[in-house]
């Protein structure tokens, strides 16, 4: 027999179950989930993972696709169609289908679902509780640490260009616990100082190493331009001559605000003006 799974309102067999390539837990991890035991065809403890999915959901601004008690029929359905005495269910709700792009649809989609359940064998794991335990094995908690990783978990990401944008800003720069700027949610920041110095966090400090970083600091550098790899505080970048970011889509963008404060003069400054020129000519060569 085929495992059925449901999927936006079908129960389909597994190998027709599938979702959107554009769906934001593909693209983003924009979506949050729970894993249910089923204990002779019972949900143990569905009440409290209801709750805490809604909890979650709350929490990402999302809207759950469907009431309660509808939710209950749904997941009961899937053990049954499954014919699940023991075993585990499995249900993930996204944000949804949206064309690519860091910050929450401006039309919300309806959220996307996916229930799929399979069996384990709970006299088996007791039976090894009792007899044999589990090894375990340390390891840093790095959750999720390695932002120089272009990976798709980009949740973090994506909540704080949201509330870059709820600011009314473009980008979000974001700034770790010792106050220093790391990147933008989808950008590397920089900064220029009084004395024409361009200055951007060394990409051994849990950056993502832009592409676009790389080639304008070539371009800067072939302009006879002084650069430093360092880390630098927001303070020190409020009060900087210059500040831009880069990245694949933007350039070389100057910021000409950061909290509502101008930086500089609050307009496109000379230096960031030349590396567009500069840039743009790179890319045009
Ligand atoms: N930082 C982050 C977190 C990014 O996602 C990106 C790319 N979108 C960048 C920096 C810029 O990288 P690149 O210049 O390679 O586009």
């Amino acid at each position: 027999m085929s495992r059925i799974a449901y999927v936006n309102g079908a129960y389909v067999p597994m190998s027709e179950a599938c979702v959107h390539i554009d769906d934001r837990g593909y693209q983003f991890a924009d979506g949050v989930y729970e894993g249910v035991s089923v204990r002779r065809g019972k949900l143990i403890d569905l009440e409290p993972h209801l709750d805490r999915l809604w909890r979650s959901l709350g929490e990402l601004q999302m809207m759950a696709p469907m009431d309660r008690g509808p939710m209950r029929l749904v997941l009961k359905e899937v053990v049954r169609r499954n014919r699940i005495k023991d075993g585990f269910l499995y249900l993930q709700i996204t944000r949804g289908v949206a064309p690519r792009d860091h910050p929450f649809p401006a039309q919300t989609p309806w959220p996307a679902m996916v229930v799929t359940a399979k069996r384990l064998n709970f006299d088996a794991v007791m039976d090894r509780a009792m007899t044999q335990g589990v090894a375990g094995s340390s390891q840093p908690d790095i959750r999720w640490g390695r932002c120089d990783v272009k990976s798709t978990s980009l949740l973090p990401n994506i909540l704080a260009k949201q509330a870059a944008r709820e600011a009314g800003a473009f980008e979000a720069i974001m700034v770790d616990r010792d106050g220093y700027v790391t990147e933008g949610s989808s950008t590397n920041i920089w900064m220029v100082t009084k004395d024409g110095t361009l200055v951007t966090r060394s990409t051994d400090d849990n950056i993502l190493p832009g592409i676009t970083r790389a080639s304008v600091m070539k371009v800067a550098r072939d302009l006879q331009m002084k650069v430093e790899e360092r880390a630098f505080t927001l303070e020190e970048a409020k009060g900087a001559a210059e500040m831009f970011l880069t990245s694949s889509t933007s350039c070389a963008m100057p910021i000409v605000s950061l909290d509502g404060q101008k930086i500089g003069d609050g307009t496109p400054g000379p230096v960031a003006k030349r590396l567009v020129e500069a840039y743009k000519a790179f890319m045009d060569a």
